[in-house]
């Protein structure tokens, strides 16, 4: 399903030149459920927009689902993007104006999908998410676990292969990261791929495997 092969990529500011990734091979195969773990500044973010196409590299291999993603156009980039992945962020990246309905839907108006059906739709998701009832409120009102299970919903809504989730649980309370952990492994087990960062132990001990980030490189990614 992702195929990474000795991906480098650094930073340039001014004269600094950083360098972050510094030869990432990895393979993730369809339908796991990995943790990326690694200290602050190690790479996880970074690595994690490459593999979402959301930032492109300097040297190697990506293959996502056999295909080659080096060299995309803007189009084909968003292609991927919206249709295969779905993004969780630690700050839920919810639009503030709008309620949890039409925030789940958002991919969907993308897609060009009419408002009627995508709402429908979108409180389809919010009900698998269990806050269906909060439809209609703004992100404003709602909890930090309320707000995430909209992103995860809004993440799911265009039926992706895999979920990226940069630290999902980071702003949340130990007992709420936990919910959202055993949602992450019920979709999991739909077939979704999930690729979950976090430097979180009890959370990457609830993954099947932890890859390990580490002076820009991947130490064996071992299996609970
Ligand atoms: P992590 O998510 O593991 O905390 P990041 O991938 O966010 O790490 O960052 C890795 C390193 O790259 C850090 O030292 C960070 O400061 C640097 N970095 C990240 N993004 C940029 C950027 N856009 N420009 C310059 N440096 C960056
Ligand atoms: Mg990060």
């Amino acid at each position: 399903m992702i195929h990474l092969s000795n991906i480098h990529k650094s930073y340039v500011t001014g004269a600094n030149k950083l360098h972050v990734l510094k030869g990432i091979d990895l393979i993730i195969e369809q339908g796991e459920l990995v943790s990326i773990m690694g200290s602050s500044g190690s790479g996880k973010s970074t690595l994690l927009n490459i593999l979402g196409i959301l930032d492109d590299y300097d040297n190697g291999l990506y293959k996502l689902h056999n295909t080659e993603m080096n060299n995309l156009s803007e189009k084909k980039a968003a292609y991927y993007r919206n249709n295969m992945i779905g993004f969780v962020f630690q700050s839920f990246n919810l639009i503030s104006f709008k309620n949890a309905m039409e925030n789940v839907a958002l991919p969907l108006y993308y897609q060009g999908v009419n408002r009627k059906k995508r709402n429908k739709i979108a409180l389809e998701y919010l009900d698998r998410m269990g806050i269906k009832d909060w439809a209609e409120h703004l992100p404003s009102e709602m909890s930090g676990g309320q707000k995430q299970r909209v992103a995860i919903a809004r993440a799911l809504i265009t039926n992706p292969k895999v979920i990226l989730a940069d630290e999902p649980t980071g702003a949340l309370d130990s007992q709420t990261s936990l919910e959202v952990m055993d949602l992450f492994r019920e979709i999991n087990k739909s077939g979704i791929t999930m690729i979950i960062v976090t430097h979180e132990k009890d959370i990457s001990e609830r993954t099947d495997r932890v890859i390990r980030l580490r002076d820009g490189i991947i130490e064996n990614g071992q299996y609970n």
